[in-house]
């Protein structure tokens, strides 16, 4: 029987699940994030790596180092290019970040802050939740 939550990269190779109801849920407009996604924000949340399996595939891993100075694996699919989770967080350690659109059910978790809006480019307007010009915290 599959977890509470279960995603997959556009072709179907890469699969995963995972049981948690993440706690920290991001929209994020950070440069990192638009050049990852090629969209104007992220939005993905943390789920502990324990917690976090693969179930089909082996996605690629390119190994990057950040805005901020710490390293980390943005995880994709190799076949399709679609990204699904960054690991092996300098900052985060023992937590993975899942994008939200990787979900086979994105409806299931919302956004719970929203952060690197000095980033937001104009067009987009800010969310009704808290805003922080960089990392929360
Ligand atoms: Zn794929
Ligand atoms: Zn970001």
């Amino acid at each position: 029987m599959s977890r509470k939550y279960t995603g997959q990269c556009a072709c179907g190779a890469v699969k995963f699940e995972f049981g948690t109801d993440p706690n920290f849920v991001a929209d994020c407009h950070c440069m990192d994030c638009k050049r990852a996604t090629g969209g104007e924000a992220a939005t993905f949340f943390a789920v502990p790596q324990d917690d976090f399996t693969l179930i089909a595939g082996s996605p690629k891993a390119f190994h990057y180092i950040a805005d901020s100075g710490k390293g980390l694996d943005r995880n994709f699919c190799a076949e399709c290019g679609s990204r699904l989770f960054s690991s092996n967080l300098e900052s985060f350690p023992g937590l993975v970040f899942v994008t939200l659109g990787s979900l086979d059910r994105p409806e299931l978790i919302e956004p719970g802050v929203e952060m690197f809006t000095r980033r937001r480019l104009k067009w987009a307007k800010p969310l009704d939740l808290p805003q922080f010009e960089g990392m929360p915290g």
